[in-house]
């Protein structure tokens, strides 16, 4: 075995450092054969949205600039897991596969198959949890069930006590010599005409040495803050490192270690780790139940009567319902990838609430447009917002777009920088530009219904109407 190459097979897990796998890769001594798949196989509607993909053609050319100075190259390949293991273990005359654990339903499924399959050949295959602070299956109630309310999850949690591993072999590694590989080019991951994502290379850098930036950015300039800022998207008070979490460009242990590092924990940094603890409750549903990016978690909303209306769902997409508030937050989503956590609440609310429109179709439009977009986390906060997830808001809990603006964004500042066709309206009507007078709308070059959309739908009328079909349940 020793001489022959082992395949490290990158999937969520973009990063070199504090790896599980690629140090029990290292620590067997043989030659590493790093590869990366671009899955064809993965089922339609989970097909990597095209945010994501921008993110991943960044991420890989990083990758492979990381294992060029360490003395290694990525190969890439892309087509069906299956068939490119097989032929890259044909090729190389490895023995063995490691990979660090996905928690999709379709890839436990596709990893399951091919642990099977491969076992059976006498190939040795090893898994390693990269990405999360606890296995999905780990944290149970005092019955044995998966539990169902977030505060309850993340006390035991906690209890566990911490959660750094040290990893024992920190030796250099040996790299497989060569492998032909496909040019990262050709698999047309970045968008040519129109180039909508022009505006992605300001705000993000996509990799390793990124995610470090943004972290220690974070812990010297909001950390502090960040409880009471994380809630005002004018401010820059969260840590926007979603994205790289999702990749796995760093991971939840690295943040705890820092975290625990600038030690006694404040209320500022305990209020952090906790959303990194919705990060975990997310993936702990959607292990228990598999179906929460299709079917409410809740039963009884099986029935409950969506709208259809193509052009609301239009308007809503494109940051056109009049709401600024609401609309601001589309605009920022399509313009970024991302879109503030409080504002991502707000929109949500308003698609399943003031629109009646279902939630997957919300949870589609930001699998395809964010560059965070992850499977458990998306679905659980859909559900979530929507009422029917578990330890939801309750129903009747409907955002006013209008008071959530005058509360999170009193001056304005988060509307007049992604709706620039109010931006000289007073902040007595930034929130509701149908409430100006004839005159105050004049002076400041707003009309409505021209130059700025009238309200899709009035929000007494909505919230009344909502409220009724939920009653109904
Ligand atoms: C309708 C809706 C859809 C969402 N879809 C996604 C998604 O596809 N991918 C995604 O990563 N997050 C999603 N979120 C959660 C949250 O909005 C983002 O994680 C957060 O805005 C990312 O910004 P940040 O890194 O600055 O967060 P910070 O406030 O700095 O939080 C740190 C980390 O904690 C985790 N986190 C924070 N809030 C949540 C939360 N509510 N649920 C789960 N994890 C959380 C994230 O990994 C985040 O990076 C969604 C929220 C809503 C309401």
């Amino acid at each position: 075995m020793k001489n022959l190459p082992l395949i490290l097979w990158f999937r969520q897990d973009l990063r070199l450092q504090h790896h599980p796998t690629f140090e029990a890769a290292k620590a067997t001594g043989q030659p590493i054969l790093p590869l990366y798949i671009l899955d064809d196989d993965t089922p339609a509607p989970w097909k990597m949205g095209a945010a994501q993909r921008w993110w991943l053609y960044h991420s890989l050319h990083a990758l492979n600039k990381d294992l060029q100075a360490q003395g290694g190259n990525l190969i890439l390949r892309r087509g069906s897991p299956s068939q490119i293991l097989k032929n890259v273990l044909k090729e190389s005359g490895a023995q063995s596969i490691y990979w660090s654990r996905c928690y999709e339903p379709f890839a436990i499924a596709r990893d399951t198959e091919l642990k099977k399959e491969f076992i059976e050949q006498g190939i040795n295959i090893k898994s390693f949890n990269a990405s999360l602070l606890f296995e999905p299956w780990e944290i149970k109630n005092q019955q044995g069930h998966p539990y169902k309310i977030f505060t309850q999850f993340w006390k035991k949690c906690l209890a566990q006590g911490p959660r750094f591993p040290t990893f024992a072999n920190t030796t250099s590694p040996q790299f497989y010599p060569h492998l032909e590989s496909e040019a990262l080019t050709t698999w047309r991951l970045t968008p040519t005409h129109p180039n909508w994502a022009q505006g992605f290379s300001e705000l993000w850098q996509p990799g390793e040495a990124g995610a470090h930036q943004k972290l220690e950015d974070f812990c010297t300039d909001r950390l502090t803050t960040y409880k009471e800022a994380r809630n005002h998207p004018g401010k820059h008070g969260t840590s926007r490192l979603s994205p790289h979490l999702h990749f796995g460009e760093i991971s939840p242990h690295q943040l705890w270690h820092r975290l625990h590092q600038l030690s006694p924990l404040n209320s500022s940094a305990e209020s952090y780790l906790s959303e990194i603890g919705w990060r975990e409750f997310c993936y702990h549903l959607l292990y228990a139940f598999p179906l929460l990016p299709e079917r409410p978690f809740q039963e009884k909303f099986t029935t409950f009567q969506w709208q259809t209306d193509d052009k609301a769902l239009r308007l809503w997409q494109q940051g056109k319902t009049g709401y600024p508030i609401v609309d601001a937050g589309m605009r920022e989503l399509w313009q970024t990838g991302w879109m503030h956590n409080r504002v991502r609440m707000i929109v949500a609310s308003f698609l399943t609430k003031h629109l009646l429109l279902p939630w997957q179709e919300g949870e589609k439009w930001f699998w395809n447009t964010l560059v965070d977009a992850d499977m458990a986390n998306n679905a659980a906060n859909w559900q979530w917002v929507a009422g029917c997830g578990a330890d939801a808001a309750p129903y009747f809990r409907i955002f006013n777009p209008i008071l959530q603006g005058e509360k999170f964004d009193p001056q304005g500042v988060y509307i007049r920088r992604w709706v620039p066709e109010l931006k000289s309206l007073s902040n007595t009507f930034i929130h509701k530009p149908w409430q100006a007078s004839q005159a105050e709308l004049h002076q400041a070059n707003v009309i409505l219904g021209e130059t700025y959309p009238l309200p899709l739908v009035n929000h007494e009328m909505a919230r009344g109407l909502a409220l009724e079909r939920y009653r109904q349940l």
